[in-house]
Formats: C-alpha cells, structure tokens, sequence
C-alpha cells in the first residue's frame, strides 16, 4: 500500500492549522506527474479565522516604529538569501521550472524585499511650515489594517513578494492566498517571516480555490486586495472586491509581441525570442507568444529561430535541461489543443512540440517547444493567451503595420521591439499602448524600484505592483494642519479659512 501524500496547510499566527479541512485537493510533481502532497483548502469560516488573527496582529504592527520594520525587513532579506536555493527546489517541485529559473524567480523577489527595506525615507511625508501665520500642514501616510494579496501558479515566489513586503514594510497584517497548484514555496517564505522577528499573525497563508477568495473580497476587515491572474479572474475580483468598498489592483492576462524590424540583429533577436518564448515553458505574463516580422527578415528569422530551437533539451528541471514540464496534465491538453487548433486554422507547424523525446519520467506533463510561422490575427493561437511553449510568427508588411496589431490588441502587458534603429525605438516606446516596453530586451520586467504591471485588459485598477507605486497602494494619506496656540491666535471669525 502507498503512503498517503503528505498534508499542506494554511499558516495561522506563525503556526500551522490545526483544523480539519472539509476539502482537500492534490499537489502534482508536474516532472513524474505523481501527487506529491495535498493541500486543505479553506472554507469561508478558516478564512474568517485567519482574517480576525491579522486583525490584531495588525493594531499593533502598524505602530511599530520604523527602525523595528526596518530591522525585520533587513533580517527577512538575509535569511530569504540564505535559503533561495531550498525555495527554488520547492518551485521546480511542484511548478516543473527548471531550477536555474526557479532560483532567479527568487533573486527577482528579493529585489523587492531589498526596495522595502528603506521604507524609512519611502514613508517621508511632506511639511509646508507658515502656509498660514504660524500654522503648518504636513502629510503622513498610515497603514490600512489587514490586506489580501491572491496569487498565481506561475510564480509563486516572486508574485506574492511583489506585494508582502511592501505591505508588512508600510504596518499593514497580510493574507496570502497562494494558488492551489503549487502552495508549498510561499509557506516556506511565510516561515522566514517569522525566524526574521516579525510578530505573529503579521503575514499568514490560506490555501483554497473560489471560496477562498470570494470570502476575503466580502471580509469587512480585509482593506485591500492585489490579484495577479488570468484576465475572467482578475476582472472578477477587481468588480467584486470595489464593489465592497476595498481598494483593488488586479494583474490580468497577456498576449506579448515582440517586433523585429528588418535592421535588426536578428541573431540577438532569435536568441531572444527563443529564450522569452520557451523559458518557463512560456507559462511566464511576460512571455513572448507573438512574434512580429517586419519583412523582410521572416524567413530568415525563422530560420534562426528553428535551429536553436533544435538544441533545447526539455526534461525534469532538476537534471539542467533548458525547459521543463506544463504545470498540471489539464493545461498540458490544453496548449496540446491549440497547437492543433493552429494546425486546422492553416498556420505552418515549422517545429512540433508533440514530437521528440524529453529527459524526464513518462508521467510527467511535457510538450517540447513549438513554432508556428504565417500566422493570422484571427487564428486562436493568436487571439488567445495560451500560456505555453508555443511561439507564433506573424509577417507585416511594415512598422505602421506591426504596431498597428500590437495596438489592436486586448491585452497590454509587455511588448519589445528589436532595432538598430534609434528613431525607431523611440517612436514605438512612445506610441505603443502597452504597459511595459522592451527595447533589445525581450522580457523588460521592471526593477523593484519601479513598477510592473499592464495596460488595457491585463490590468484591472490604476496601481502597478511594487514601487512608489506599491508604497502608495498600501497606505493611505493624511494632512495635518497644525497650529499651536499663541497670544496672537483668536477671536471670530465664521468665514471659511483663508490664508493670511
Ligand atoms: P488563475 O486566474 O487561474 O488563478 C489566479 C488566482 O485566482 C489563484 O490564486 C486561484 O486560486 C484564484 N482563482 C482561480 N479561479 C477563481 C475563481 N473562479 N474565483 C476566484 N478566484 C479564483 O491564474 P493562474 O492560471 O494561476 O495563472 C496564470 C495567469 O496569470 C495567466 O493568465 C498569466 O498571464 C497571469 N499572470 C499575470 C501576471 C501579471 O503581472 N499581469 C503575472 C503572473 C501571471
């Protein structure tokens, strides 16, 4: 008889659950397609639980004094960097990224980690002495009390440290609600939170599906809400979550072109459209899927593209291949359906992912690299955002014509563009309407000190995740005016204040 896999749980004030879930659901090693563990899902009353646990653990965290906040942030981003390579292998383990990219998913975070902690100087209000004989007016911002920060499979470290550091850093308690697919990496996050001295109940994890997340979008004690997910959800959660009085910044979906004019270097340019094409097994937001030859460089592009993609080796990311498995055998079908889909539509199948052999167990959930050439905006490998290995060529006939697609498009999350034109460029940056702009740089994922996040439907709000941005999102403002009584102030007056 085997062993039942192993249980994971939601952690509640710096422990784990002691509960007993009433729905479970399994955690896949996507790379031999066994279960590996199984995850309590939370009911609508585990999450209130949780949710009263921040509460108080909040009321007195958001007084700590900024040296304390700064201390903990310090000490989380020493402990985070002494153990990324134990939560990169909880990612390759239940994600299927190779290691190396798994380990970089970390190093992006803990970018972040490191921008929080000067929340000092970020917190800095302003102060305007005399605006009025002998009064004066400064600005604080506060914490909001308990936020939700509801994250996706594809980067289940680094998304949910977009948002929680920033958020402990400005006072606030934190609920994670990781995805189900793959929950294990951010529990061993939460943990170092509390070797790091940050007092219990200040971040906790619930683990759960729809119910989860409906629960925290009613919660009256729930201020905020950041999603990152596909586009139905996030547009979901950011009409539900305002629609009960809660700031919302939801990270949707995405459809990434990348354009290549025909003075380009189109060595640099397969390069790069290989590596943001397949790396994670383009289940990354800010993967490449659309590629936009300018002719007449298509041919020989695709050419490139076709002999370094016979190099790669796809296989468990833990043996040094280049790509590993899809996340779940459901999504594998999935983008296995859209490569045939493609093949029906009359696009050219120039290399077949369904074809060759993988270094990895025959359980796993692998579709090799696929490319596509001669594709059409109305064709569903184009239209819809399928999150896996497979790259479309699409042929224009100009620059107006190539932006004029990436124009049309729903989504706006990233896009780059690949001149030795300098003009070029500039003109694109500027007349693109997307939210992140590459210039020979396929994947421009902002710094930590800068904000990332879309346009159109891949972002639902108006606050981009980390950054000033984030500071801002987390905290809400005050103005002070202040004057301090002396013999000059007094008598009268009913009109409304003017300054004098
Ligand atoms: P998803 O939308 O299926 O899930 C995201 C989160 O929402 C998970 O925590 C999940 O449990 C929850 N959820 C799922 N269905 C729900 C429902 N019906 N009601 C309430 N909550 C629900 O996304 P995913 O498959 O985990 O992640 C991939 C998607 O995320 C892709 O579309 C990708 O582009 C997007 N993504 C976007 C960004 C960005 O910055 N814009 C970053 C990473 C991922």
């Amino acid at each position: 008889m085997s062993t039942p896999a192993p249980r994971i749980t939601h952690l509640v004030g710096g422990a784990p659950w002691t509960g007993v879930a009433e729905r479970t659901s399994p955690v896949y090693n996507p790379a031999s397609g066994e279960v590996t563990g199984q995850l309590d899902l939370a009911s609508a009353a585990t999450v209130d639980e949780v949710v009263k646990v921040a509460h108080d653990a909040g009321r007195e965290w958001g007084q700590a004094s900024l040296t304390r906040r700064a201390q903990v942030l310090f000490a989380f981003r020493e402990l985070l960097n002494a153990r990324k390579e134990e939560i990169a292998a909880l990612i390759t383990a239940e994600h299927g990224k190779v290691l190396s990219d798994a380990l970089g998913e970390v190093t992006r975070g803990l970018e972040v980690v490191e921008f929080a902690c000067g929340i000092p100087h970020l917190l800095k209000g302003g102060f305007s002495e005399n605006v009025s004989t002998k009064v004066d007016v400064y600005s604080i911002r506060q914490a909001l009390g308990v936020v939700a920060v509801i994250s996706p499979f594809n980067f289940p470290a680094m998304v949910p440290m977009w948002f929680v550091p920033i958020a402990v850093a400005c006072g606030n308690a934190v609920v994670i609600k990781p995805s189900e697919k793959d929950p294990s990496a951010v529990n061993a996050v939460a943990q170092l939170w509390k070797e790091a001295g940050l007092p219990d109940g200040v971040v906790n994890v619930v683990h759960g599906d729809k119910e989860a997340v409906d629960r925290l979008l009613e919660h009256p004690d729930v201020k905020a809400v950041s999603f990152v997910g596909s586009t139905p959800i996030a547009k979901y959660v950011y009409e539900k979550g305002t629609a009960a009085g809660k700031r919302v910044q939801a990270l949707g979906g995405a459809k990434n072109h990348m354009v290549v004019l025909p003075d380009a270097d189109l060595d640099l340019a397969a390069d790069a459209a290989v590596n943001a094409g397949f790396g994670s097994a383009g289940e990354r937001c800010m993967a490449i899927s659309a590629l936009v030859a300018v002719e007449p460089v298509a041919d020989d592009l695709v050419e490139r593209i076709r002999a370094r993609m016979a190099t790669l080796r796809t296989g468990d990311g833990t043996r040094g291949c280049d790509m590993g498995p899809l996340v779940t055998g459901a999504h594998r079908d999935k983008v296995v359906g859209y490569v045939e889909a493609g093949v029906e539509s009359g696009a050219t199948l120039v290399v077949d992912g369904r074809d060759g052999d993988v270094d990895g167990d025959e359980g796993g959930f692998w579709l090799r690299p696929t490319l596509f050439d001669h594709v059409t905006p109305d064709m569903s490998i184009y239209t819809d955002e399928i999150f896996g290995p497979v790259l479309s060529v699409v042929r224009v006939p100009s620059y107006d014509a190539a932006l004029e697609l990436v124009n049309a498009n729903p989504y706006g999350n990233g896009t780059a563009i690949f001149t030795n034109d300098g003009g070029a460029a500039r003109r694109y940056q500027n007349e693109v309407e997307v939210g992140m702009v590459g210039v020979n740089v396929p994947i421009p994922v902002p710094m930590a000190y800068y904000s990332f996040g879309g346009w159109k439907s891949s972002l639902f709000g108006d606050s981009h995740a980390h950054g000033t941005e984030g500071v801002h999102f987390f905290t809400r403002g005050k103005v002070v005016t202040s004057r301090w009584l002396d013999p000059s102030h007094g008598g009268l007056n009913l009109g409304f204040p003017t300054h004098d």
